[in-house]
Formats: structure tokens, C-alpha cells, sequence
């Protein structure tokens, strides 16, 4: 079993590093604007590395509800009677770890699987999580970008279509409700942000909402572009989001600290929405990628969110890149 996960974990994250490496060889070390990106390249790896050494944390919410932090993307989990619905997959090099956690959980079977996007951070886990019982749920979306060869033009790699099982079955336009475990969980469609294929979800009764990646928590997120991903448009995401919720909601951001709330999403709103404008105005004034970077339109909000793998550079390329 384990051999066979191996295989799929090369296969899905087949990449093109080698590529680069002789592109730069054969230029003999001039900097191609890909090789510039070389920080968003090893995203992918950090993030994969990071989950393969990472012990999965069970952080309880209420009603039912947890979050399992420690495998890619912050995973929710809701028990009961219906079986376990889990909100994004998590890596699969998690698996040994995130099945300890689920099993700690309670012994309801897994029966269901929100994808909040298709990112392998999010969605590496589908086939597994499916061969253990889980129906597959996303925006029609991320079954098209799981389904065929994506690439990520920002992280310069390339993934494989996933194979049949990780597919989502049930997939919607616009927005979906699902009743489960006596819980009415509301699926919300929100336009290119993060992605195309970005939807929110909220367990209405336990007043939980997971955010997917439209909302890193305390740390500067990424937009892919390659897959209609949009910083206008996820400003616009964050903004619907804050009026889908209140000061007494538990809100599970994509990535960073797992418990947020409704204070946190706004500051991360207001940060973006700044940076937004402050390298607008920079390319407005003709000014080149290279030098908006080194005008450091992000100076006062490095502190606080720059000390992850997005770092204030490669943050600004990124928003530079979307207005
Ligand atoms: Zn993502």
C-alpha cells in the first residue's frame, strides 16, 4: 500500500525543477524572469516537506467540529451519526497522521469530502479519503483543474491529472447546501480570488466558517494566476466573506494559525487592500516589477506577515502581477 501511495505521490507532483536547473546552466546564470521565481518554485517542496514532518495538532471547535492542522491546508472535520465530513484533504504523505487524528475523533466512518479548491495542498488527499468512503463535493472548477494536466505558472510546476477516484462527484455553479450530522453546512461559489474554483464553508448552527485559501491568517498568501486566481478579486472574496459572518464566528483560514475570527479576517483584508494600492500606484507610474520590489510597498506590514513562504518580494511580485 505504501509503495503504490508513493507512486502517486511522484506522479502528481511531477516537476519540471530539472528543466529549470539546465535553462539555467545553458544561459550560463543569466536570470530568466522564471528563475526569479525560484522561491515560489520550492513552495511546493517546503510545503510537501513540511507536511511529511509535521504532526497533525486536533484543535476542537464546537458542535462536533474540529480543526486538524499540520497536512497543507487547515482541515475541518464534523462527526456524527452521518459519518465524518471533512473539509479538504490535506496531503497524502499526512495519511498515517491524519487517519490517528480522524480515528481519534470517533468511530463514524468518513462518508464525505469538501474541496475548498483544487491545490495538491488541499486535494492530495482525495484519493485515499475516497477509497475510505468519502463522497467528493467542489466547485465544477476544481474538478476541471484536478482532471487534466495544471500547471502553476508561479510555482513553475506542473501536476498531473488526478487519477478517477480524487475526482469530486458532486460539483455546483454557484452554491450547495448539505445536511449532515443534523448540521446544515452552506457552500458558497465566490468568484475568481484564490483560484476559479474558491468556495467557502459554513456550518450554520456552530456559526464555523472555513475559508479555504482566500484567507491566510496572519501570513501574505498566494493568488494563482495560472488557474484564475484574482487580487481584486480576492479582496472582493474577503469582503463577502466578512459580511457572511459576526464577531462570534470561528473562522478557519487556508492556511496559518488555524482559530481565527472575524477581527483577524479584517486586518488581513485591510493589509490587502493597502499592498494593493500601494503597487498599483507604483505600476501606474511606470515603474518596472523589479523596481516596485524595491520600493518596498509592503514595509509596514512585513512584521506581522512576511514570515512565511510568501515573503515580502515575492508577495509583491504577486500583487504586481494582478493590478
Ligand atoms: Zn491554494
Amino acid at each position: 500500500m505504501k509503495s503504490s501511495k508513493e507512486t502517486l505521490l511522484s506522479r502528481r507532483n511531477f516537476c519540471l525543477c530539472c528543466v529549470g536547473a539546465a535553462t539555467f546552466a545553458a544561459t550560463g546564470g543569466w536570470l530568466t524572469p522564471r528563475e526569479a521565481f525560484a522561491e515560489a518554485r520550492g513552495l511546493v517542496t517546503l510545503i510537501k516537506d513540511s507536511a511529511a514532518a509535521s504532526e497533525v495538532t486536533t484543535h476542537s471547535l464546537r458542535n462536533n467540529i474540529s480543526v486538524l492542522e499540520g497536512s497543507g491546508g487547515n482541515i475541518a472535520v464534523l462527526t456524527g451519526s452521518d459519518g465524518k465530513v471533512l473539509v479538504d484533504a490535506g496531503i497524502s504523505v499526512s495519511r498515517p497522521r491524519l487517519t490517528k487524528a480522524l480515528d481519534a475523533l470517533g468511530k463514524d466512518p468518513i462518508t464525505h469530502l469538501v474541496n475548498t479548491h483544487w491545490h495538491f495542498d488541499h486535494a492530495d488527499g482525495n484519493e485515499w479519503l475516497h477509497a475510505a468512503g468519502a463522497r467528493i463535493i467542489a466547485h465544477e472548477n476544481t474538478r476541471k483543474h484536478l482532471s487534466g494536466i495544471q500547471r502553476v505558472e508561479d510555482w513553475d510546476y506542473n501536476f498531473l491529472p488526478a487519477p478517477h477516484g480524487a475526482l469530486p462527484a458532486d460539483t455546483f455553479a454557484k452554491d450547495h447546501k448539505l445536511i449532515l450530522n443534523g448540521a446544515t453546512i452552506s457552500l458558497q461559489y465566490h468568484g475568481p480570488a484564490h483560484t476559479d474554483g474558491d468556495i467557502t464553508v459554513h456550518f450554520t448552527e456552530a456559526n464555523v466558517f472555513h475559508t479555504g485559501d482566500i484567507y491566510w491568517n496572519g501570513i501574505y498568501p498566494f493568488t494563482d494566476y495560472s488557474t484564475g486566481g484574482s487580487i481584486d478579486g480576492k479582496i472582493k472574496a474577503t469582503e463577502t466573506c466578512l459580511a457572511a459572518i459576526n464577531d462570534d464566528t470561528i473562522v478557519i483560514p487556508g492556511h496559518g494559525k488555524p482559530v481565527s475570527n472575524k477581527a483577524e479576517l479584517k486586518d488581513y483584508r485591510d493589509m490587502l487592500v493597502a499592498i494593493r494600492d500601494n503597487v498599483a500606484k507604483l505600476k501606474k507610474q511606470g515603474k518596472s516589477r523589479d523596481e516596485t520590489v524595491a520600493a518596498k510597498p509592503t514595509a509596514d506590514f512585513d512584521a506581522k506577515w512576511g514570515q512565511f513562504v510568501i515573503d515580502p518580494g515575492f508577495f509583491t511580485r504577486l500583487v504586481y502581477e494582478g493590478v
